[in-house]
């Protein structure tokens, strides 16, 4: 294979230093492991920075129990969902891309071969899994196999279709939050968001909500309406942009009169994006629910959980569409990108907590002190 592989002019080394999950529970171990060879139609990566959610180590240890029907890697397994780096070496098949490309691998794997996949919906993919993370069905094995490296790692191989290239002015360590911008990135594009709707962003001020506010901004959202709790980060929240964000803490009533209140005559939101996370009270999301307009959109990105009470009767009548989102896919990835690299969107309001491998159980432990959506914690492999 290697003769057949565009190598970079610095030298690639015959191993790595890699954090994997021997067990359930137990720590990472920092090993040296063979560096992976890419396919022919594979790029390999040089990560420099990996997102991480900084409960990521008890996630991984619950996730068996909390959710059986959606498969980790086989253990021991290098984790690690949100990669960027340089391309050391490509494929042979591999043409539009180059050794020392500064690149983002969208982790979103699916088979490339099945009917969805052929028509470029790997989203819908039956395989579809997130390389290094888990997957959605029993057959994201497969996917495993053929993917065996995560982020947390110096080196690791996707697909050439995962590539998002990074423009100049955008570090790698706000293109390891690209994950997380994409899902609101996401959702916004399937509600089809534009200049003359107004949006309301539950849990605007976490993670997910914070890429509703900017992205709905780059997007042209004539409002933005943000709830949540901290009155404080709400505060940070409206200071992005202070003419087009009204924000709302539940705490003070419900959100549904005050979303209403925001729109011409009172008719309601045009797109409702729930964020809030498993755990949330379904309250704030069927407030939502009644904050929309006739023939508006919601789209829950934020998954709480359990069966919500919703009456579909008053969905039909109103000709409401309700839509489930997860994750993006790499073209809109690529789109954001190339919104920050013409300016349009900014991700400096980012606040970045770089660890290096060496101290990865320590930053997955969840002590790390959080502001908000603005937390960006990151791994340096
Ligand atoms: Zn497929």
């Amino acid at each position: 294979m290697n003769e057949s592989v565009a190598m970079a002019t610095s030298a690639i080394p015959e191993t790595m230093k890699a954090a994997r999950m021997h067990k359930i529970g137990g720590e990472l171990i920092i090993e040296d492991l063979p560096v992976p060879k890419p396919g022919s139609l594979d790029v390999l990566v040089r990560v420099r920075s990996c997102g991480i959610v900084p409960n990521l180590g008890n996630i991984l240890s619950n996730w068996p129990t909390w959710f059986p029907h959606m498969p980790q890697p086989p253990l021991p397994a290098i984790f690690g969902l949100d990669p960027a780096g340089e391309v050391a070496a490509v494929g042979e098949l591999v043409h539009g891309i180059k050794p020392g490309d500064r690149v983002y691998l969208n982790p979103g794997r699916s088979c490339g071969s099945c009917r969805h996949c052929r028509r470029g919906d790997g989203l819908s993919c039956q395989h579809y899994a997130f390389q290094g993370y888990f997957g959605f069905s029993k057959h994201a094995m497969q996917t495993f196999k053929d993917y065996d490296t995560g982020g947390l790692g110096e080196y690791m191989v996707a697909p050439a279709s995962a590539v998002v290239s990074l423009p100049d002015n955008m570090p790698f360590d706000h293109a390891a939050r690209l994950g997380y911008m994409g899902t609101g990135y996401s959702a916004l594009k399937k509600a089809g968001v534009g200049p003359t709707d107004t949006l309301l962003v539950n849990g605007i001020s976490g993670t997910l909500g914070i890429s509703c506010a900017v992205f709905g901004l780059a997007l042209g959202a004539k409002k933005i309406l943000g709830t949540g709790r901290d009155k404080k980060l709400l505060a940070e929240i409206k200071a992005l942009a202070p003419d087009r964000i009204e924000v709302f803490s539940i705490n003070d009533g419900p959100l549904d009169t005050w979303a209403r209140s925001h729109t011409q005559n009172g008719e309601g939101v045009d797109v409702f994006i729930d964020c809030n996370g498993p755990g949330t009270s379904h309250e704030p999301f069927l407030q939502g629910i009644k904050a929309m307009r006739r023939g508006a959109t919601a789209v829950d990105i934020g998954a709480v959980m359990g069966e919500v009470a919703l009456d579909v009767h008053y969905l039909m009548d109103n000709n409401m569409r309700l839509i489930g989102s997860a994750w993006f896919n790499t073209h809109e990835g690529q789109e954001m990108a190339d919104m920050v690299g013409s300016g349009i969107v900014d991700f400096s309001i980012l606040e970045t907590h770089a660890t290096p491998l060496s101290g990865v159980n320590e930053a997955i432990s969840g002590i790390a002190a959080r502001h908000g959506g603005f937390s960006n914690f990151v791994i340096h492999p």
